[in-house]
């Protein structure tokens, strides 16, 4: 019997596409290893969005070189976006690896290690319920690749143009994961909120929401990432009416600037981006609001800056995922320069973590004495751990197994980051 180890980097598309080929590399009579020094395939599952992520794929690649000096045969993989069409550059600086293959590339690695191995019986039109064997929640692919091009982004020149997946196979796969005890699934995709644009029929995220609701034993449904052009009206109604939908919404603004946002080819304003926020809030009630943000985007001036610091604090969100921009080569944005300062970026950086620590500890203290629903989904530590429907992390002591329970839970203690409860 062969071992694999997969190791993997970046966003949930990548997480969930090692699960799918951990899954289907299981179907052929692979063993997950515990290490990539006992795995006879090492697959690196790469991330390009930003150069330091990149940087760490290098530095695993480093070590990976060692493993393969003791054990020759070992195969080595590098899978991802960092993996483009032209891969020459990659194949002269990483001689320990064997294959390279593109983002979600299941069927290839599949084809390559065992190529007497039926693949279509593995992959059944992209079903890869096992490699979330145990788990409580899991995530499903609905839509690959990305038609916007925002002028800072790599990915659609990595991951190609939109393509959604069938709603029957979405369905299947659902009620393929909830038997083997899954809870909670979260929808994945570049952007989400323009599923089905190509599928017969063209039904939308409301319409799948809707199909996915309809499984049996299925407690919640999550969805990520939607771009704010594409967040419909009628997509909020579905929000807010369908029961196992979630009350957090990931909705990427990237810059509280007009002018920057014009820049990275984002396709909305501030004022429209704060209109759908109001009207998701009025919609939607408890709902819980993430965002991402891109700091020292080329030409950013720190009045631009202020604009974007001034829209968090307007609008009070519950996460903030902020980065410094990194200069992709092949993006638009590659040519406009990089000319804010690393240390200025720095700056900018922290000032925004710092307003968030204020802001979620604010928002997170009003939940100290209310109870909430919590699906548990860890042991960590000797405390168990779960997620509120908003997407809070919150942590209980029980001697019992809850894992995979969904239960009231009345919260205790708050910090920015996650809450203390007790079940009630
Ligand atoms: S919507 Fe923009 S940022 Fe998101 S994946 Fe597509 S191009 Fe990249």
């Amino acid at each position: 019997m062969k071992n694999y180890y997969i190791w993997t980097i970046g966003c949930q598309m990548n997480k969930a596409d090692s699960a799918a080929l951990a899954g289907a590399l299981e179907s052929a009579g692979y063993c997950r290893a515990a290490s990539p020094a006992e795995a006879d395939l090492v697959v690196v599952n790469s991330c390009s969005v930003r150069e330091n992520a990149e940087q760490r794929v290098y530095g695993k690649l480093g070590a990976l070189a060692d493993v393969k000096r003791s054990r020759p045969g070992t195969i080595i993989a590098l899978m991802g976006c960092m993996v483009g069409a032209d891969d020459s550059e990659l194949r002269a600086r990483l001689p320990m690896v064997d294959y390279f293959f593109p983002p979600a590339a299941t069927r290839q690695v599949l084809d390559r290690v065992v190529p007497d191995f039926a693949c279509d019986g593995a992959l059944g039109k992209g079903i890869a319920a096992g490699s979330w064997e145990g788990a409580v929640a899991a995530f499903v692919p609905i839509i690959h690749g990305c038609d916007n091009f925002c002028t800072y982004c790599i990915v659609p020149y990595r991951r190609g143009r939109e393509q959604s997946r069938p709603v029957e196979d979405i369905v299947r796969e659902t009620e393929d994961l909830v038997r083997k005890g899954v809870k909670e699934v979260t929808l994945l995709g570049q952007n989400v909120n323009s599923y089905g644009h190509y599928l017969r029929g063209t039904p939308d995220l409301a319409d799948l929401f809707w199909e996915v609701n309809g499984v049996e034993g299925l407690e919640r449904i999550r969805f990520l990432t939607s771009h704010p052009k594409d967040m419909s009206e009628r997509l909020i109604e579905a929000i807010a009416s369908v029961p196992k939908v979630c009350e957090y919404v990931n909705l990427p603004v990237q810059s509280g600037d007009d002018e920057v946002l014009k820049r990275m080819g984002r396709r909305y304003n501030v004022a429209k981006y704060e209109e759908t926020i109001s009207k998701l809030r009025d919609r939607v009630s408890d709902l819980a609001l993430a965002t991402d943000l891109i700091v020292g985007f080329p030409g950013e001036s720190y009045e631009q800056f202020q604009n974007s610091y001034a829209l968090l604090e307007r609008v009070g969100f519950d996460q903030v995922h902020v980065a410094a921009y990194s200069r992709r080569p092949g993006t638009a944005a590659a040519h406009m320069g990089d000319d804010v300062s690393v240390e200025e970026k720095k700056a900018r950086l922290e000032a925004v973590e710092l307003l968030q620590e204020r802001v979620a500890a604010s928002i997170n203290a009003q939940l100290v004495g209310r109870t909430v629903e919590v699906l548990f989904e860890d042991l960590k530590d000797g405390k168990w751990q779960g997620r509120t429907r908003t997407n809070k992390l919150v942590f209980v002591q029980s001697g019992r197994d809850i894992r995979g329970l969904l239960a009231a839970v009345q919260i205790i203690a708050a910090t920015p980051w996650s809450l203390r409860g007790e079940l009630a």
